[in-house]
């Protein structure tokens, strides 16, 4: 592509997200000295759909919505990730989430490649009715280009297992027989696999335990932080409180609350589901999202969106250790000064790959109509996000680079070793 092209091709994916993605990657591919060839090929999605999404309200106007499948790249087998219901969702920011989960499968070693959908809508304002019609619309568009063999679906922000269901129930309608490996995160009834939907949160946990026995931080003097009480947060929070850790804050996006003394966790969740948000839990402070970021704790989990930590913010962190539960949520310049502050970073690729990990796993339980119970799901997620832990950790000690980057150079390396030895077709 000569410069202009890519210039022009990069204007259609423009976004901040798309350029931290990009960013990171020709830090992690400049560091192995990656063949510029395969670099290029890198850059962009190998292949992105926009789609418009027609549905009658129920006031009976129709509303047209925009919705996206980016799928980044297939070396190493069929596409794999989410679906983003969220207003702010763009072209841009939906291929960066792709280039994300190349990455993130390359990294746990499952036999996918990145791809990531979405639709520019908010969800908490769609009836119930409506958001089954988006749903399946959006799924009759993007039909033709995923498949079990394809591109296989995923929650991710805004969607849930019953979106899940819809997208599974669709695609079979257009097959004329059920098809529940098309999509993961399904409700267990209907092929889901035990473990899925807490699999984030779990793997979440994982990792922080062994950066804090790495970092010789004892477990149950140990604090956190998080930022986003929706699946990923909940479920991690409430592991690490029944391991001994205190959770002294947590935000959603409606508010944030703060008690140094901890937060009683089997009240705060019942609350949450009940009143939609952590805003007003009786006996804790009420204090500003931006503020909870910034107080002292072991760790910090950004598990909401994209930006949370910024420069304006980094240098006032107090934690021990960053992990990362939503994907992207560390912008470049305070990463750079999160490391100098020697801040122990988790980063989203490997931290928050549990969700992936056991997509896999539903995936092939689909696929070979066998089950397995919940122990077996629990121990193999630990076991492969654990082993990737740790050589992430062995390749940032041994080459002296900083977590993220000993994670996108291990990832990068994976899919670069497949094209090599796939060559270019034609
Ligand atoms: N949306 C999740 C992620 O960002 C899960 C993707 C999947 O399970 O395919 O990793």
């Amino acid at each position: 592509m000569s410069e202009n092209e890519n210039r022009e091709w990069l204007g259609e994916l423009d976004h901040p997200e798309y350029k931290l993605a990009l960013a990171q990657f020709e830090r992690a591919a400049a560091r192995l000295n990656l063949d510029p060839n395969l670099c290029e090929r890198f850059k962009s999605p190998q292949r992105t759909l926009t789609v418009s999404i027609p549905i009658r309200r129920d006031d009976g106007h129709v509303e047209v919505f925009r919705g996206y499948r980016v799928q980044h790249d297939s070396a190493l087998g069929p596409f794999k990730g989410g679906i983003r219901y969220h207003p702010s969702v763009t072209l841009g920011e939906t291929a960066a989430l792709a280039m994300r989960m190349t990455w993130k499968c390359a990294l746990a070693g499952l036999p996918y490649g990145g791809a990531k959908g979405g639709v520019r809508c908010d969800p908490k304002i769609l009836s119930r009715n409506e958001l089954q019609r988006l749903t399946r619309r959006y799924t009759a568009e993007i039909f033709p280009i995923i498949g079990p063999d394809q591109d296989i679906p995923a929650p991710d922000v805004g969607t849930n297992e019953q979106v899940m269901a819809w997208i599974m129930d669709t695609y079979s309608q257009f097959k004329g027989y059920s098809v529940a490996e098309v999509v993961t995160g399904k409700p267990i009834s209907i092929g889901g696999s035990l473990g899925r939907e807490e699999a984030t949160g779990r793997g979440l946990f994982v990792t922080i335990l062994e950066a804090m026995r790495h970092l010789n931080l004892p477990v149950t003097s140990s604090t956190a932080i998080i930022q986003g009480f929706g699946n990923v947060g909940r479920h991690t929070a409430r592991m690490l409180s029944a391991h001994g850790v205190q959770v002294i804050g947590v935000s959603d996006s409606k508010g944030a609350i703060y008690d140094p003394r901890g937060l009683d966790l089997a009240r705060l969740l019942p609350y949450k589901e009940q009143t939609e948000s952590v805003v007003g839990f009786p006996g804790a402070d009420p204090i500003s999202p931006e503020d909870l970021l910034e107080q002292p704790c072991t760790v910090l989990i950004p598990a909401a969106l994209a930006g949370a930590i910024h420069i304006k913010n980094a240098g006032r962190l107090r934690c021990r250790i960053l992990a990362e539960g939503a994907n992207g949520p560390t912008n470049l310049d305070a990463d750079v000064l999160l490391n100098d502050r020697g801040i122990f970073i988790l980063p989203d690729i490997l931290a928050n790959a549990g969700g992936v990990i056991v997509s896999y796993f539903e995936w092939v339980q689909d696929l070979q109509n066998y089950f397995w119970n919940e122990k077996e799901i629990q121990n193999r997620l630990a076991e492969i996000i654990t082993e990737a832990f740790q050589r992430v950790l062995a390749r940032s000690l041994s080459e002296k680079v900083d977590m993220r980057l000993a994670a996108m150079m291990t990832g990068i390396e994976k899919i670069a070793s497949a094209h090599l030895l796939r060559g270019l077709y034609p």
